[in-house]
């Protein structure tokens, strides 16, 4: 059986006409539909590639984080941090910046925090402004210079021009530990 003794009864894929189609592969009834069909085609194949091109292009770049891969890194980065703070990379900058978290520039953009220094922040016990200054809470002048190795006259000095809390009892003045250390932290 020749292939022109039959015909296939098919539909145009561009016109949905009924057409006879002398091979079974024919999609189109007239060569018209077959063209036409074609630049359709190419048009919505351009489009669609414009649309994926667009869609990369707006699309945020999101670096995943693995939670569980952080827990077990000696040395992390700043976004790395970040996350585990549940802060910004800009806080853990800053951190790096006032000296409260040591870090390291490995090259520019490339900053290395060790684990064991994160753990550090955590052992520093945060100093509390007390409401009432006792003899506890104080240092008298000797302990003063021991502590940070500073003559008395400097410590007159810095009394007066930074207001550094403190009382009198007995004749003997006994300074705030909050402020002096808090200033000694600052200088
Ligand atoms: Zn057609």
């Amino acid at each position: 059986m020749s292939s022109a003794n039959f015909t296939i009864l098919r539909q145009c894929e561009n016109c949905s006409k009924m057409f006879e189609a002398q091979k079974r592969t024919t999609r189109f009834c007239t060569h018209k539909c077959s063209s036409q069909n074609y630049k359709l085609r190419k048009r919505l194949d351009t489009k669609k590639q414009v649309e994926k091109e667009s869609i990369r292009r707006i699309a945020p770049k999101v670096r995943t984080i693995n939670i569980e891969l952080i827990k077990h890194k000696e040395y992390l980065r700043v976004v790395e941090v970040a996350t585990l703070f549940g802060c910004s990379k800009n806080t853990i900058y800053r951190m790096i910046q006032s000296g409260e978290l040591n870090a390291v520039n490995l090259l520019k953009h490339l900053t290395r925090i060790k684990r064991t220094d994160i753990e550090k922040l955590f052992e520093q016990p945060i100093p509390v402004k007390p409401d009432i200054l006792t003899i506890e809470n104080c240092y008298t002048m000797a302990e003063l210079c021991q502590k940070y190795n500073v003559a008395t006259n400097t410590i007159y000095g810095y009394v007066g021009k930074h207001n550094i809390e403190r009382i009198k009892k007995n004749g003997i003045t006994y300074y705030s530990k909050y402020c002096i250390d808090n200033l000694f932290k600052s200088i």
